[in-house]
């Protein structure tokens, strides 16, 4: 696999004009040497379960077992597992039950007590949990597991249309320009406009509309919140938004006024999915329905009452939803607190999928945003940096009180030093440049909210 890294590396490395050439090239390539090893053997298994040829359970089985055995190689897992009853292997989803739950602060706790020590670092990537309400967890995913994910993400979009390659306009957490000001780039090799989604003021929206006018993407992917602004600014513009197929939301649930503004203004699809950095479990809509199924070869996903811990099977009732990884297994996650709610869906679905279905899901909403000195706001999923900087931190909370500028609160951990604030103001100053100066102040704590949950950001800056 070597020589491919180096050629995707070697691609990446190009210029702009280079890569425009070498793009359309490379697109030629299989997909396997592409996106790598671990997204073509899941997009093939994800084909044959389409075309009804795969023994579904038995993968279930054989990837419990695969877990089972990393687990026995951690330093912290095997008591666990002797405790329920499960030294000998986990023979079904159920059977993970016995099990006690995992939250984050075991996680945290444990660190590498939790990894199996045969899996190379060089096979692991540390991720930061994202999120807006709670503090930021870090751990070890499985460098395949990003590419596995990925082949679930764009098989869930096939239901509404997209293939793989097809022309799609990107609204994340991406620096676009640097110093050149630029607010697009376009990459050829997947057929990707990245969108600057830190220079939403007019100006910068204008510059937008006008790319995508160019440009005419099928499909646009990115943060709700970050499409509300857009969809407003067509609306006030006048302008026709470019004809989607689908709007591929990520990372935010979706706020029903959003749904009804993008059917508005967009008249396409609006598609969601339900995914995490953990890697835990993966639930997507379908061309029905909005209800989130639960695809049972990416991971158990169980509903449980948050006080008690007992299992919730019907439907309707309310309950945290805790996970068991099938595609990372280098850190076994086994019945992970995800702090995440949701409740069962009724009955079957008219896809006749027949996998379980998630409704009203709560948490993680995205509505929070920073405002820039031009007054453009920048959703708080965009500023979350995915980074090992935070890690001496515990709870943090930005403030906004003026335009331009906000303040980091951070609760120090063990070890926190002026690095640490010197090196997160760097980090986010990569990020943010001069449109919002963040400086970062320890404090000794951090107060909930109200509701009890952790907010990331206080703005005290009115009708934003
Ligand atoms: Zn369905």
């Amino acid at each position: 696999m070597s020589a491919i890294h180096a050629a995707r590396s070697a691609y990446e490395a190009m210029p702009q004009g280079l890569k425009r050439v070498a793009g359309p090239l490379a697109r030629a390539l299989p997909v396997r040497v592409r996106y790598g090893r671990a997204f073509a053997s899941t997009r093939a298994i994800l084909a044959e379960r389409a075309a009804g040829r795969l023994d579904e359970d038995a993968i279930v089985r054989r990837r419990l077992a695969q877990l089972h055995e990393a687990a026995m190689r951690t330093p912290l897992w095997p008591e666990r597992l002797r405790s329920a009853g499960l030294e000998t292997g986990i023979p079904a989803p159920e059977a993970l039950r016995a099990l006690p739950l995992l939250t984050k602060e075991e996680v945290r706790e444990a660190g590498d007590a939790l990894v199996d020590p045969s899996v190379p670092e060089s096979a692991r990537k540390w991720v930061t949990t994202g999120g807006t309400t709670a503090a930021q967890l870090g751990l070890w995913v499985d460098r395949d597991a990003s590419a596995a994910d990925w082949a679930f993400v764009t098989d869930a979009w096939s239901r509404v249309g997209f293939r793989l390659d097809e022309k799609r306009a990107v609204f994340r957490g991406v620096a676009i320009g640097g110093a050149t000001g630029r607010l697009t780039r376009y990459e050829p090799l997947r057929r990707e406009l990245y969108c600057s989604v830190f220079d939403m003021d007019e100006a910068g929206l204008a510059a937008i509309r006008r790319s995508l006018r160019r440009f005419s993407p099928r499909f646009l992917h990115g943060y709700p919140s970050v499409f509300e602004t857009l969809a407003r600014s067509y609306r006030l513009s006048g302008e026709r938004p470019p004809r989607l197929e689908a709007l591929l939301c990520v990372s935010e649930m979706i706020y029903p006024h959003q749904r009804e503004l993008f059917a508005e203004v967009f008249g396409c699809r609006v598609f969601t999915f339900y995914g995490m950095a953990e890697k835990g479990a993966f639930a997507a809509e379908c061309e029905h329905s909005a209800e989130l199924h639960v695809d049972p070869l990416f991971g158990v996903v169980e509903l449980v009452d948050p006080g008690t811990g007992e299992s919730i099977d019907e439907p309707g009732v309310p309950g945290e939803i805790v996970v068991t990884s099938l595609i990372t297994k280098g850190m076994p996650l086994l019945r992970y607190r995800t702090g995440d709610r949701a409740q069962w869906a009724e009955g079957a679905c008219a896809c006749g999928r027949g996998m379980r279905r998630l409704a009203a899901i709560e948490g993680r909403w995205g509505r929070e945003a920073l405002v820039t000195s031009s007054g453009a706001r920048i959703p708080m999923s965009a500023v979350n940096v995915h980074s090992a900087v935070f890690d001496r931190v515990g709870m943090m909370r930005y403030v906004q009180e003026r335009p331009g500028f906000a303040e980091l609160l951070v609760v120090p951990r063990e070890g926190f030093s002026e690095t640490d604030v010197r090196a997160i103001e760097a980090e986010l100053a990569a990020k943010l440049g001069e449109k919002v100066r963040i400086g970062v102040r320890a404090v000794p704590a951090i107060e909930r909210t109200v509701s009890g949950k952790h907010v990331l950001l206080e703005q005290r800056i009115r009708e934003v």
